[in-house]
Parts: C-alpha cells; structure tokens; sequence
C-alpha cells in the first residue's frame, strides 16, 4: 500500500492553525496526513494578548483546544516543541513533553514529512539589552499575558490596601512599556480601561489616577507605521488618558527598580515590559542547514519555500520573504500570516499536484491600533480605498476587529465563525468586564 502524503505543520498560530483546518478539510485522512505539531495545547490569537494581560479579555472564552479543533477539521495534532529537523531523512524531532512539574509525558520522538512548513511566529528581541530577560515581562505567548495580569493585579490590590488604610497615600501602580509600537501603544491604552473598571470589583479605593504608565520609545515618535497625524492623534489620545509617552531615547538595561535611559535616568516601575521589535526563534536543534537571517528567522523565495529546500515551507512571523520590487520583507503581521497560509495551501496543492508554486502577493491592507474603549486609530490601503486612507473612531474599530473575525471564520468554518462573533457580542454584555484571576 502507498504511503500517506504526510504535510507537517510546526506552530498553531494565526498563520498555522488556518493552514491545518483548510489543509484538513480538503485532504482529510484517506490518502494524507495533515499533522499540526504545536507546544501549547490551545490557540489564542496573539493580537489579543495585551487584552488578555490587561485583564479585559477572558483567554479562557476565546481560545480554541487543538484536539477538538483538528478532529473537526480532519488534522491530527501532536502536542509538542519542534527541536530539529533531519533534511535528509525528511523528519523532525519533537522534545520531551513535560508536565507541569517536569516530568516526562511523552518523550522525545520523531515525525516524517514529505511537505513541512514551519509557522512558529516570533519571540520579543531585547538586542541583548542587560537585565531585560531577568526583569522584564513579555506579551509573547498566553503564560507571558497570564503573568503581567497576575502581577498586576497584586500590585493594585497593595495600593488599593495602602490608600484604604492611609486615604492620604500616594501609592501608585507604575508600570513602564519599551517600545513605542502597536503592542506597547494598546497595552498601554488597555491598562487605563481595565483600572477604571476595577473599583466595581471590590478595589473601591483604586482608579486609573492610581496607574503611572510610562510608554519609552527610541525612534523620534511612537507607531513608526502609522502616517505621522494618527501617530500625534494616538500620542495625545496617550498623554490625556495620562500615559507618560517618552520618545527619542534609548533603554540602555533593565533592573528591579525600572528602566535605565541613555544619559542616566532610570523609569521606576512595579512592572516593566519588553515590547520592542521580535525576532525569529529557531528550534534548540537547529534547522539543518536552511539559510536564517540575522533575526533569526528562515529565508524564504517568494514562493514561500526555503531558499535550500523546496519541501520546506515557512510562513508568518518566521520567515523572511523579500519580494519582488519591495526592498522590505513582509512586515510580522497577523495579516501577512493569514494571507501566507492561504497562498502555502494554493501551493502545497500544486506541489502534490506536480505544478509550479505561485508567488506570494502580500495585499497591505493597512495598520490598524486599538487604544481600548477610548479610540481606535490607523490606515487602510489598497484596492478599497484607492490608495492610503487615514481612519479613526468607529469605523477603524470595525476594520480592527474584522481581523479577528477573519480569523475565526478561517478556523471555524462560515456558520460556527458566525455563531462564536455572536456569543462574543453576548459576553460582552453579560460577563464581568475584567478577569481577576
Ligand atoms: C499584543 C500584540 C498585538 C498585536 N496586534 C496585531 C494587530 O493588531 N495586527 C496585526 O496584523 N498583528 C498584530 N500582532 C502581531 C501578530 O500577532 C503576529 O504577527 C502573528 O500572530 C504572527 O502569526 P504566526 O502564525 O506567524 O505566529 P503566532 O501567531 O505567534 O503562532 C506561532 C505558534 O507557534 C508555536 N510555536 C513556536 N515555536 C514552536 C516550536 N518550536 N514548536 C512547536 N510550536 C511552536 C507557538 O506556541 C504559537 O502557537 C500583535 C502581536 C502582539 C503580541
């Protein structure tokens, strides 16, 4: 009997998990094996983690468990850390599954493929920044924004201790955010709506005048990506919530007090986040040999194959593309990832198929910033609107978040997608506005 066409996708995220489902759904299992391998056990969209660390958001409610997902879509999963590849053997290596206490679960194994494509996203780059790991907490991954939520909270309810027995105390909650793009700019934003909501939570003595955020950026302004007006919008938006914006200074380390600026000024803070740009985060192993740049992610044609391995695909925040015309690679975007997993899906079918791959179009459909409840900012581009469009308010709102909703009609197929953008609207309404534990 003939082998199964085996297709190995490494990394459940916004680009991974819609290559499974829409691989899943048109091979099923009779002849192929689609096999996602994921070291997590459920998917939350990462654009949501500052809502998620903020407390605004409920992980619990919107992340989606693998194994159902992929039994639905017709993939298998196999929960685990990519730690190497074999090019020659066409296998990967998956480390040991702990549990939480370190002990073995599954142990070390191995995976054939005849197509793999790498989707593991990024990791926040600190550019070696001294005492930035040691100190410094990042909204990488949903244990990451479980984390600051945590501490947060701690901290909130210390002041809110400090003021209830003193009422003339000054006790704040500082917190201090590097990197003045998207991530920093929204959690920043989010924070001041989650501490105004939580004096109806038991914190009767807590409000945002309590919060001293400090937003320290190193470029000449905050949301480079952004045309320069809807940057001054989101500053001053900023600044009359009563976050400290900081522009034009380099951090030159990271301590247990705060951050340390160029020139000797140290930012004290309770909780400092690293926010500043990503990098690619290849396996311990290694990936045999496959070119990766200095960010550490793998270099790509436009075809989205590996520059030494036409069986070998990477999409989304790890791979490299440089395209044709462009002197920029594809941007780290959940919309790059989406719109990458679908040409990988165009172009798997045509590998199997004995065709020739197709070129990535990358379609900047223009950047979009959530300042919570209080603004939403940014520009949209393209066919749409006939070139760069500034938008705020509402309707920014609605494109912000028609990206998630994308999402989760590509992973959830048109009706469930549908009915989960439905019940979300009902939580809203319904749930507590913040999660407190
Ligand atoms: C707070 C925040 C807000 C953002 N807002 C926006 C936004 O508004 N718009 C936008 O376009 N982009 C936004 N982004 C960027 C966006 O989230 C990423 O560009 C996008 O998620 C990249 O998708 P991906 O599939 O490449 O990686 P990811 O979505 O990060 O998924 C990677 C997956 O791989 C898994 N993985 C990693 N390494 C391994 C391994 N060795 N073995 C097995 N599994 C592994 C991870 O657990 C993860 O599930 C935001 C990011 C953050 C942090």
């Amino acid at each position: 009997m003939d082998r199964k066409t085996q297709i190995v996708i490494v990394g459940g995220g916004a680009g991974g998990l819609e290559l499974a489902a829409r691989l899943g759904a048109r091979f099923g299992r009779k002849r192929h094996d689609i096999i996602l391998v994921e070291r997590n056990g459920t998917h939350i969209w990462k654009p949501l983690l500052h809502e998620v660390a903020a407390g605004s958001l409920d992980a619990n409610l919107d992340e989606v468990g693998y194994r159902s997902h992929g039994h639905r879509w017709g993939y298998r999963f196999f929960q685990g850390t990519l730690d190497g590849i074999d090019r020659a053997a066409r296998r990967i290596t998956v480390a040991p599954l702990l549990d939480e206490d370190g002990r073995e679960l599954i142990g070390q194994h191995a995976i054939r493929y005849d197509y793999l494509v790498l989707a593991m996203g990024s990791v926040s780059n600190d550019f070696g920044t001294p005492g930035v790991r040691d100190h410094c907490l990042f909204l990488d991954d949903r244990a990451g924004a479980d984390r600051f939520r945590q501490i947060l909270l701690n901290h909130c309810l210390r002041v809110s201790r400090a003021r209830s027995e003193d009422p003339e105390s000054d006790a704040r909650v500082r917190v201090a955010i590097v990197g003045g793009g998207a991530t920093g700019v929204e959690l920043a934003a989010e924070l001041f709506n989650a501490a105004a909501a939580l004096r109806h939570y038991g914190l009767e003595v807590f409000d945002e005048s309590r919060l001293e955020v400090t937003l320290i950026e190193a470029g000449p302004r905050i949301l480079p990506a952004l045309p320069e007006r809807l940057a001054e919008a989101a500053q001053a938006e900023l600044e009359a919530l009563g976050v400290t914006v900081r522009t034009g200074i380099p951090v030159t380390a990271a301590s247990a007090e705060g951050i340390l600026l160029a020139g000797g000024e140290t930012v004290p803070a309770d909780l400092k986040v690293w926010a500043a740009g990503v990098k690619g985060a290849p396996p311990g192993g290694g990936l045999d040999g496959l070119e990766i740049n200095r960010n550490g992610q793998c270099v790509v044609r436009p075809t989205l194959q590996a520059t030494r391995d036409d069986r070998i695909l990477a999409i989304g925040d790890c791979a490299a593309c440089l395209l044709p015309g462009s002197d920029r690679p594809v941007p780290p975007r959940a919309q790059a990832a989406h719109q990458m997993a679908a040409t990988a899906y165009g172009n798997l079918v045509r590998l199997m198929g004995g065709r020739a791959p197709r070129a990535f179009v990358y379609r900047d459909h223009g950047s979009l910033v959530s300042l919570s409840r209080f603004s939403t900012v940014g520009s949209l581009m393209g066919n749409l609107v006939g070139g760069r469009m500034a938008i705020e308010g509402r309707l920014a709102r609605f494109v912000y978040t028609s990206l998630y909703r994308m999402h989760l009609i590509a992973i959830h197929g048109w009706i469930r997608g549908l009915a989960l953008i439905a019940i979300g609207r009902v939580h809203a309404v319904v749930r507590p506005r913040l999660k407190l534990h």
